[in-house]
């Protein structure tokens, strides 16, 4: 078994529906979920000219392989209904797999750690929930330095997951 961070965005449809279901399709088909964040809502990132999102990170204990567990997280953001749109743009789920135990990977399917989510508060801020003793597997900054070099301006606490 190994323990995994996962990163849930929403901004289309029932946003909390949205992520709350995602969270129930991976306990049951990918692992055991052992911390779940607060639920925030956040500022758009990348592409700024869309509805604000809610994000909320999980911690899952799965006996699935990295890409058997990107296959399980791609499901279940087509079953709650995700379309194809711009990079960065509105999207009813996104799921990113943001560690997976202490492992290194960067091919064309998968780069783990997420290469984002230092730079994101949107990411750290519900991490910081969940792992406050998160040691970034990369660069082995701790989540409060990386915080420390993002806007976290605008983000608020709306509900438990
Ligand atoms: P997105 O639009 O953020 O959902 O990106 C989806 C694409 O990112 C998929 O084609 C995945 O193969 C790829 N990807 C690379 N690394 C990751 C990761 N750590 N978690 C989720 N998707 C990833």
């Amino acid at each position: 078994m190994t323990l995994c961070a996962l990163s849930l965005g929403s901004n289309m449809g029932n946003r909390l529906e949205n992520i709350r279901r995602a969270a129930d399709l991976l306990e049951n088909r990918a692992g055991k979920i052992t911390a779940r964040s607060e639920v925030y809502e956040t500022a758009p990132w990348g592409v700024i000219s869309q509805p604000r999102f809610l994000n909320a990170c999980l911690l899952l204990e799965t006996g699935l392989p990295p890409y058997d567990l990107l296959a399980e997280t791609q499901a279940a953001e087509s079953e709650i209904g995700r379309v194809a749109r711009e990079r960065w743009g509105p999207r009813e789920i996104d799921i990113d797999i943001l560690t997976y135990g202490d492992i290194l990977l960067n091919d064309e399917r998968l780069v783990i750690p997420h290469p984002l989510m230092g730079r994101r508060a949107f990411v750290l801020v519900p991490m910081l929930d969940i792992a406050r003793d998160f040691v970034h597997p990369s660069c082995g900054t701790s989540i409060d330095e990386l915080l420390a070099g993002t806007d976290r301006e605008g983000i608020v606490r709306i509900v438990s997951l």
